[in-house]
């Protein structure tokens, strides 16, 4: 056995190793606590850890303390503290094994022996400690005030602990993104060499402090950043800082964006076999690329080109490496790719820029970023701010909405009486804009609600006319989308344009679409009954379109059925079709609903559509859509 003065021993120790472990943990306290942290399951053993941190660091300057005070012999606390001392640096080393398994997110039949193994080995130490104190054989203080040294258990325990890490991270390496796990293995060597220093130094007043290294880690990579540490993604804030410095830097950058619709809800997130795919094919193939998850089921991977010249050849790889995965998973995708643009990169717009691709391209293809793209979304960002301004002024006669509108032909009376309007937008510099490249952004941003008034402005004051001018208007419909009857404003908003215009209310019309959503259907019913009574009409717009559910449209008081273009074109493939078609309008009117064919485009068309219950007529065949100050041509006067 090692002898040494007491004196001697003790003063390998300075408190200032610990103090610092203590002044850093209560710093570290407060920042979780005033800064964003996720609250996930390894966030409170991060806590536990940081609380068994500062505890050892504090029983270890009482025990190197305790001896000072001693004036009997009696080192029985000496004793005490120096096993709590070492059974507290033991949790903690089982603490970050847990943490590890945590973050892994192992399965049992891998989690099991684990931590069997790291339970055992932990009781197996602290007893094995206290043991060997008790019966002197690791550490003893002699009568004489000398320190005898023996058995370093804590060594091995320290040894045991590390190894069962070193396996975890090694064996299950690819369940973290990389950037995480060199985090991890690069604070552990760090804590190693300390470890080393302090020992040739022969001091050892820095145990604890190595202990700190990987909870420090942990704080900056795990619970601080914004990385997904599964995932190995950071949030889109994230990837406009990279967009901006490497434009200051000029360095081109290649983006690759892969949209899983599926995943595009609220709340959800990639299932962990996903995330392990996306994590693989991201790090796999680029240098020094960077993962962001954008939004939901969203994820851009940014590499810069000059790290990565041959990208082509990379971007190939991923997309043939992409396709291997697909058979297997099967979700539906849209991939976009390319190179930076000057434009883009100035106005950081990647993510709004891949989105609008996205709602010109087909599921499940891959596209890769071309000028045209950019001049369209160029052109729609043009669109979006001339919306927002229509929407600000709201000006109900504003210029830059045009109203169409096509004549309906009036099988009984050999008329055209009704109308629907139609929308069109004329922007400056832009030109003449149809509703495929509009309504659908003016939904997605609050703006058809204006809009929709505007048409109705509008209408109102051409039906004003045409009863002044005693033209023969039975009623004009507009088309109106479920969004904006969600709002409360709207029935009042309906009533207070067409009162104000002063014409009879029955002289309007309103088309809606069919809606999936139950919440929806209440909300319908409950706008319809409430306007049917003051006399506006309600139409079933493109009635065959989607899944049509029949039992919701009896619950809907419609005057009209609209059946939609392509059951027309059905029902001249076969006569099994056609028999079909007929029927289903069959059933209508004798249920008292009106049938109107859309989209007559020739004689054929209408022979069909007359044969099979129609009460009224619209398409090609009898107009397109015209300017609404043109409709008096096909209306008549009426008979004095
Ligand atoms: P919709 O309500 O089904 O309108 C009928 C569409 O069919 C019109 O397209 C019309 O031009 C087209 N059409 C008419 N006759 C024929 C034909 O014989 N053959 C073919 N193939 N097509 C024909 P448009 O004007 O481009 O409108 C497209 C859609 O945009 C409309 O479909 C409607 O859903 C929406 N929309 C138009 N105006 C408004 C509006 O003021 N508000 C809202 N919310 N949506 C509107
Ligand atoms: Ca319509
Ligand atoms: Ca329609």
């Amino acid at each position: 056995m090692e002898q040494s003065g007491i004196q001697q021993y003790f003063d390998k120790y300075s408190p200032v190793g610990d103090i610092t472990v203590i002044a850093i943990c209560l710093l570290i306290t407060v920042l979780v606590f005033t800064s964003y942290v996720k609250k996930t399951r390894s966030y409170k053993i991060f806590l536990n850890l940081i609380i068994y941190l500062f505890a050892a660091a504090f029983v270890n300057v009482l025990y190197h303390d305790m001896y000072t005070g001693i004036t009997d012999g009696n080192y029985r606390w000496v004793y005490i503290l120096r096993c709590a001392y070492h059974a507290l640096l033991f949790s903690n080393l089982l603490l970050y094994v847990v943490y590890i398994v945590v973050l892994q997110h192992l399965e049992p039949p891998k989690k099991l022996p684990v931590m069997a193994v790291s339970v055992s080995l932990y009781v197996l130490v602290i007893v094995a400690d206290i043991i060997t104190t008790v019966t002197g054989k690791s550490f003893k203080i002699t009568n004489s005030g000398r320190v005898v040294t023996g058995m370093n258990i804590f060594m091995w325990g320290y040894l045991g602990f590390i190894s069962i890490i070193v396996f975890l991270m090694v064996a299950n390496r690819k369940r973290l993104y990389k950037q995480v796990m060199y985090g991890f293995y690069g604070t552990m060597v760090v804590a190693f060499i300390l470890l080393i220093l302090q020992n040739i130094c022969n001091q050892n007043s820095y145990t604890v402090v190595s202990f700190l290294f990987p909870v420090m880690a942990m704080f900056y990579l795990v619970h601080s950043n914004p990385y997904d540490i599964e995932l190995g993604a950071v949030d889109s804030r994230a990837m406009e800082d990279l967009v901006r410095y490497n434009y200051e830097k000029k360095r081109d950058i290649i983006i690759m964006s892969l949209y899983l619709p599926d995943f595009d809800v609220e709340g959800a997130s990639f299932t962990e076999e996903i995330q392990e795919k996306i994590r693989l094919l991201s790090s796999e193939h680029f240098k020094q690329a960077v993962l962001f998850q954008v939004s939901n089921g969203h994820v851009i991977l940014v590499a810069d080109k000059y790290h990565n010249p041959d990208y082509e050849n990379r971007l190939n790889k991923i997309i043939n490496a992409f396709y291997i995965e697909y058979e297997s998973f099967k979700y539906d995708f849209k991939i976009v790719m390319g190179e930076s643009f000057e434009e883009i990169s100035r106005r950081n717009e990647y993510i709004s820029l891949i989105k609008v691709i996205h709602d010109h391209m087909e599921m499940n293809t891959v596209h890769m970023i071309e000028y045209e793209d950019v001049e369209r979304f160029n052109k729609y960002e043009q669109v979006l701010k001339e919306l927002e301004d229509i929407s600000r002024k709201k000006d109900l006669r504003d210029p830059r909405i045009l109203t169409y509108c096509q004549p309906v032909y009036n099988i009984k009376t050999g008329k055209y009486d009704t109308a629907e309007a139609l929308m069109r937008l004329k922007l400056p510099e832009i030109g003449m804009l149809y509703p495929d490249r509009f309504i659908g952004l003016a939904e997605e941003n609050g703006y058809i609600h204006v809009l929709t008034q505007i048409i109705l402005q509008k209408t109102c004051d051409e039906i004003k006319y045409l009863l002044e001018k005693n033209y023969e208007v039975t009623r004009i419909s507009i088309n109106v989308s479920v969004l904006e009857m969600r709002d409360d404003q709207f029935t009042e908003d309906i009533r207070k344009i067409i009162n104000d215009s002063g014409i009879p209310k029955e002289k309007i019309a309103i088309e809606i679409t069919e809606s999936q959503s139950e919440s929806d259907f209440i909300v319908m019913k409950n706008i319809i009954e409430e306007l049917k009574d003051d006399g506006i009409k309600f139409y079933l717009d493109d009635f065959g379109t989607g899944y049509s559910n029949m039992e919701r449209i009896m619950g809907l008081p419609f005057d009209i059925i609209k059946f939609d273009r392509s059951l027309v074109l059905a029902s001249e493939k076969n006569k099994k079709s056609e028999k079909m078609v007929e029927s289903l309008a069959g059933m209508f009117s004798e249920l008292d609903y009106s049938v109107l064919y859309e989209g007559v485009e020739d004689e054929n068309d209408e022979k069909r559509c007359i044969n099979m219950h129609a009460s009224y007529l619209q398409g090609y065949k009898y107009s397109k859509p015209i300017p609404m100050i043109e409709l008096k041509r096909f209306f008549s006067k009426v008979e004095e």
